[in-house]
């Protein structure tokens, strides 16, 4: 038999001592565990091993499980802003919770019976559903709508799934949600793309350009723009994307990355940049089907 700590391990780092003596775990084994340190007691009837995060010791010490934005960070969802951590009790547990964990991080608490189980659900985690369920009630309309597109780019629901969501979801994201389209590569891709629609450009999502690959989005059929995230543009990135700008330029197509904060916290800022250079490559265009017309005209 595995060791109480590798079970453990099996099921996410953490477990309950229902689930432990549902695997052949007794009670003396469960206390050398803790004896030899391969183990700990979080709290009454939770177990976590030496892998355990912070996450999973908050959720474990106020017996919930961890939820809504914080269970889709750990699946690289789109959970927009909020960096606190979410966590579900059942409706009706009593007692006061902290807002707080002990090194500081806001702690949110939902107090719901699980709406969707799953086969992935976990003691310590609720299931995909129940997460972007939850998620699409805490975020805004456009973070919820990243959300759900992102839930699908990421394998974390299918489109299925997120229809059938969408069927039950609250009445301010309706338009939204007529909106959504599943080409986005990233949460920020979203919400650029929707932005920039909204204030009436045409922009094209995952526009394939050879010898280039998929371009984020293009607008008005002469500006790319990237959205850079922090999962696809580390550091190793940084060589290939400017490869792929000067190629993207060389086909007469302006280029353009927004960073993270210059679509969040700067973006009236950067949406006058984005006129511009859109402004600029119009005109740009239009000067070069002009010559060509003139040509056209000139007698032979
Ligand atoms: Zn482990
Ligand atoms: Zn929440």
């Amino acid at each position: 038999m595995h060791s109480t700590a590798t079970l453990i391990c099996s099921l996410g780092h953490a477990a309950t001592t229902d689930e432990l003596l549902g695997l052949g775990v007794t009670p003396s084994l469960l206390r050398t565990a803790i004896q030899h340190g391969t183990i700990v007691r979080a709290a009454r009837g939770v177990y976590l091993c030496s892998h355990a995060d912070r996450d999973q010791w908050n959720a474990a010490t106020a017996h919930s499980r961890i939820s809504c934005l914080s269970a889709l960070r750990r699946a690289r969802v789109w959970a927009g802003l909020d960096r606190s951590l979410h966590l579900q009790l059942p409706a009706h547990t009593g007692g006061s919770r902290p807002g707080r964990d002990r090194s500081g991080q806001p702690i949110r608490f939902h107090w719901a019976n699980p709406r969707f189980q799953g086969a992935t659900q976990r003691s310590w985690l609720v299931s995909p559903m129940e997460a972007v369920w939850q998620a699409i009630h805490c975020l805004d309309e456009e973070h919820a709508i990243a959300c759900l597109e992102s839930a699908v780019h990421e394998g974390f629901l299918t489109i299925d799934q997120v229809r059938t969501l969408c069927g039950q979801a609250p009445a301010r994201l309706r338009g939204g949600i007529r909106e959504l389209e599943f080409t986005a590569g990233s949460g920020m891709e979203t919400v650029v793309r929707r932005r920039l629609r909204h204030v009436g450009y045409s922009v094209v999502a995952q526009v394939s350009v050879a010898g280039i690959g998929d371009e984020d989005l293009v607008v008005e059929d002469c500006v790319a723009i990237e959205t850079d995230g922090e999962k696809w543009h580390g550091a190793d990135r940084f060589h290939a994307d400017r490869i792929r700008d000067l190629k993207t330029e060389a086909l007469g197509r302006r280029s353009i990355r927004l960073t993270h904060d210059q679509i969040f916290y700067e973006w009236e800022t950067t949406l006058a940049a984005i006129a511009r250079i859109v402004t600029d490559a119009q005109r740009g265009r239009s000067r070069r089907f002009g010559r060509i017309l003139t040509r056209l005209d000139d007698p032979l």
